[in-house]
């Protein structure tokens, strides 16, 4: 590092004063009134868990993301694992999912025993490329994961020939893309099981919580038997036929959601679509701002899809930069900026190094894309100040580190 830069620079990192005191998270939740009054209701109700509120918000999904049925469960990691009960993956099978997404991708196959394999990206959008995945596909692959990164969806009718040619299920992982599209058509619509995850940190939230859509109707009635131990029957049927018998035909989990999280989704959902407005601004915003910086690249956007913005990420020109990307997250880190790094590319993870015997070099671009990315804060009650200081600190930081 050239420290006649560190020695001389207004940096917070050297001592100098930080665009803002206070750290700006890169995400978080939006809480009303409203949302505190239907939740609060709901505790006052006869059902914490498993009651009205549960059929009101999967009937409410499915109709908002236009799909026949959504699966309430308890996470989007849960989500991701009935969705792979459901297609049938056992010991053996094998399930294409790009390496550059949340480890729980991946991780999910591994819970009926299949094993993921991983796939690379384009450089551009760093979505899951169609040319990798058929590379990828063998005499032992049942299904391909499409991960809608930053909130922008994968080239599904791409993906979709190629599942058809191979007789393969398609998957979304739409955590991060719930309130965007594709050519027209909503995410959570877009492939065979889409799973979505309704942490406070991405588009939605319930608490915790998790969502499957499909228009099968069988598979998603397995997947209310899977979420609740395996019995075939819901408590209220066997109450309405005054009967305490029930049958489990093959063991499940508890992966409930419960009847005030459903409250506080169904009254978040309303507002969802405003939220996702919101996102696009900003981004706009960070779009004008960055793309004229000489050491970023924003991420490639497609004109054929419509991006929900979980996240904003940047590409860093390392080559005009005297420093790499560590010094520029702690840089920024510094300034106040809570910027942070999605993700790690998952077959670089000891797990898999040591069980699958995955080395660097498997998937380059997720690799060097990896090298060189930053996320930075997007969420809808961000003031224009926080966006401000945004754009002011990764101007400082990157002009006092340029080559
Ligand atoms: C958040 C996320 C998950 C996991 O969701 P949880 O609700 O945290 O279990 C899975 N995949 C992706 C791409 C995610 O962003």
């Amino acid at each position: 590092m050239d420290t006649t830069v560190q020695s001389t620079s207004d940096l917070a990192i050297d001592g100098g004063k930080p665009v803002r005191e206070e750290i700006l998270a890169y995400g978080g939740q939006t809480i009303g009134e409203d949302d505190v009054s239907a939740v609060a209701e709901t505790l006052r109700s006869d059902w914490l868990t498993t009651g009205p509120k549960v059929d009101e918000f999967e009937e409410e999904f499915a109709d908002f993301v236009g799909a026949e049925e959504a699966v309430t469960v308890s996470n989007g990691t849960a989500a991701l694992h009935a969705a792979m009960h459901v297609i049938g993956i056992s010991p053996g099978d094998e399930v294409i999912v790009p390496t550059m997404t949340f480890a729980a991708t991946a991780n999910s196959v591994t819970f009926e025993g299949g094993t993921p394999v991983f796939a690379d990206v384009d450089p551009d959008t760093l979505l899951l490329d169609p040319k990798s995945v058929e590379e990828k596909i063998g005499p032992d692959t049942e299904a391909i994961v499409g991960v809608d990164y930053m909130g922008q969806p994968c080239r599904y009718d791409a993906l979709r020939d190629i599942a058809e040619t191979h007789d393969l299920v398609l998957l979304d992982d739409a955590c991060h893309a719930i309130g965007g599209s594709y050519k027209g058509r909503p995410v959570g619509s877009l492939a065979d099981l889409n799973t979505f995850s309704l942490h406070p940190v991405k588009n939605m939230t319930t608490g915790e919580g998790g969502m499957i859509t499909t228009d099968d109707a069988e598979w998603a009635k397995k997947m209310r038997q899977f979420r609740n131990h395996g019995i075939t029957s819901t408590h209220h049927e066997r109450s309405e036929e005054g009967s305490w018998y029930y049958e489990i035909p093959e063991a499940g989990y508890n992966y409930r959601l419960t009847d005030f999280q459903c409250a506080l989704g169904m009254s978040q959902l309303e507002k969802l679509p405003g939220w996702v407005e919101r996102r696009r601004e900003i981004a706009a915003r960070y779009d004008e701002a960055f793309g004229s910086m000489e050491a970023t690249e924003p991420l490639k956007r497609r004109d054929d899809a419509t991006c929900a913005y979980h996240l904003y990420v940047i590409r860093l020109a390392l080559d005009r930069l005297q420093v790499d990307r560590k010094t520029l997250f702690e840089a920024l880190q510094a300034e106040g900026i809570g910027v942070n790094v999605h993700y790690i590319p998952v077959h670089l993870q000891p797990h898999y190094r040591e069980n699958l015997g995955t080395e660097p070099g498997l998937c380059p671009n997720a690799e060097a894309g990896y090298e060189r990315i930053l996320t930075l804060p997007v969420f809808p009650r961000m003031a224009e100040s926080d966006m401000e200081d945004v754009i002011r600190a990764v101007r400082k930081v990157l002009s006092t580190y340029r080559r």
